[in-house]
């Protein structure tokens, strides 16, 4: 069982703030910014590859739900899921960072030459 099939079965312990049916948001172990919280499906998806519009549109709402109890909604936050390898995913479970709390960076993320038009 994955890492957070673990946290969702709450074999592993986590900071749960918002939990349903479907969903579970917890404060990312290691963060990133001031608020750093992981918004996952219950059930194991491996990465946004493999999400169904269906799970898509149950999650934005969710994510709405955190913002608006987190009142990131009203200082503004970004939503991040990193995919595969070059993505960085480190946990092969879907998840979207939630981050927010100050006002974020937004550098170029890679020095590597730009491709172009593919
Ligand atoms: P990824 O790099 O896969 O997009 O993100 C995985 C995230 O999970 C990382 O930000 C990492 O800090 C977080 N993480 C890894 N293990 C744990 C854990 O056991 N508990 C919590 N709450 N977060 C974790
Ligand atoms: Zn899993």
């Amino acid at each position: 069982m994955c890492l957070f099939c673990k946290i969702v079965k709450k074999e592993i312990p986590s900071n749960i703030i918002l939990e349903d049916e479907n969903f579970i948001a917890f404060h990312d172990i290691n963060p990133k910014a001031p608020v750093h919280i992981l918004a996952i499906p219950k059930v194991h998806v491996d990465s946004f590859n493999e999400a169904k519009a269906e799970l898509m549109a149950g999650m934005t709402t969710f994510i709405q739900e955190i913002a608006k109890e987190t009142r990131l909604d009203e200082s503004g936050y970004r939503v991040i899921t990193n995919i595969g390898e070059d993505g960085g995913q480190e946990v092969k479970h879907l998840h979207f960072h939630v981050l927010g709390g100050a006002k974020l960076k937004w550098e170029h993320i890679s020095d590597a030459d730009p491709k172009g038009y593919l």
